[in-house]
């Protein structure tokens, strides 16, 4: 191995949380990896230290300015040898990159972040939970650090990779959720950063987010910003739709973040003989569907709940139900796959393992 982190072990272990009541994000384990950018230097010190808070100077430009990025993986034990393994981490070291581009951040080697993954997950390999449907969510991040008001690329960064054992998405398993279409904000606009995965990009969809709960839904689907027309994202995950014989997803025309878990989707469908386009798909035509009876299905995928079915969606007046309020075939056969291969259950046909 080309890069060896030293390890520093934490002198308090913590007292790990029940594997059958774990909710989303909410524990953190033992350790995590730091990193620091300094210009001149380059990143360096990478090292897996005990949890703790990171004293930052206020004038740090990631609190004034929101010079951040994040991404998210997930790391399981094998059902069938007990090995601990990552789910095409390779794809979150490129789109890091891609979003660092984008934020002006500097860019990482992606060997050396694979590589930083799997020495904090060694180091917390058990507190990866073994209940069905639970696992490690890797949280790696990176935020600017140079003290100061000018606007400004950050000229020092810090990358931290923090570990969550955490349970199912949705506590009560697949079951299908209630989405609002939202016709007044927007997630993103074209030139944006909607195809960089950035803090930013959550903050501004909180309104819109809180007013839909209000009128009793979880989720909200995004149209997209200039005509407010086509379907874009289902809150922070990619939308799938099945008209007819057709499997439909949002096309990576720039407002769209390029979800792992939605190619690993197309991926499967192609293999599976599915007719799966990736095209412009307006809120019109959904509901046209959905009058002679051929919107089948609509779920959503993401890495932490992998397939959220969705049993109701709201355009205006217009209330659509979905498949009956059940979780369709398509996306069961989806769930079952992925889920499958990410935990050994199912043959790893695409190559998608890296063992830690
Ligand atoms: C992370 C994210 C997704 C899902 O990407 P995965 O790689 O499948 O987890 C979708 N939309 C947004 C806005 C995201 O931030």
């Amino acid at each position: 191995m080309a890069y060896n982190f030293p390890v520093t072990r934490t002198l308090n272990p913590k007292e790990k949380p029940d594997p059958n009541d774990l909710p989303f994000g909410k524990y953190f384990t033992d350790h995590m990896f730091i990193m620091e950018y300094d210009k001149g230097q380059g990143w360096h010190d990478g090292r897996v230290v005990p949890y703790a808070p990171i004293a930052m100077d206020p004038a740090s430009v990631v609190l004034h300015y929101g010079q951040e990025m994040f991404e998210g993986l997930k790391a399981y034990k094998n059902v069938k040898t007990g090995a601990v393994q990552l789910f095409r981490p390779e794809m979150n070291a490129r789109r890091t990159n891609r979003t660092n581009d984008r934020l002006c951040i500097p860019p990482m080697d992606e060997e050396m972040y694979v590589e930083a993954v799997k020495a904090v997950v060694r180091a917390d390999a058990d507190w990866i939970p073994e209940v069905k449907d639970t696992s490690l969510y890797i949280r790696p991040f990176i935020f600017a650090t140079e003290p100061t008001l000018a606007i400004h690329p950050s000229e020092s960064y810090m990358f931290v990779i923090i570990l969550s054992p955490s349970g199912p998405y949705y506590p009560n398993g697949l079951q299908p959720t209630k989405l609002y279409v939202e016709d007044t904000y927007i997630r993103a606009a074209m030139g944006g950063t909607g195809e960089a995965k950035c803090g930013g990009n959550y903050a501004c969809g909180l309104k819109a987010q809180v007013i839909a709960a209000e009128k009793g839904y979880e989720q909200i689907l995004w149209l997209d910003g200039q005509e407010q027309k086509y379907v874009e994202e289902v809150g922070t995950s990619n939308a799938f739709f099945v008209i007819g014989d057709e499997v439909i997803t949002a096309p990576l025309r720039g407002t769209i973040l390029p979800g792992i878990t939605r190619d690993s989707c197309i991926r499967a469908l192609k293999a599976g003989g599915y007719r799966v386009s990736e095209r412009l798909l307006s809120i019109d035509e959904i509901c046209r569907a959905y009058d002679r009876g051929e919107f089948r299905e609509m779920f959503a995928s993401g890495t932490a709940a992998i397939i959220s079915p969705v049993g109701e969606l709201r355009y205006k007046d217009k209330v659509m139900d979905v498949n009956g309020g059940e979780i369709g075939p398509v996306a069961q056969m989806l769930y079952d796959k992925i889920y499958g291969i990410q935990t050994g259950a199912v043959e790893d046909e695409f190559g998608w393992i890296e063992p830690v």
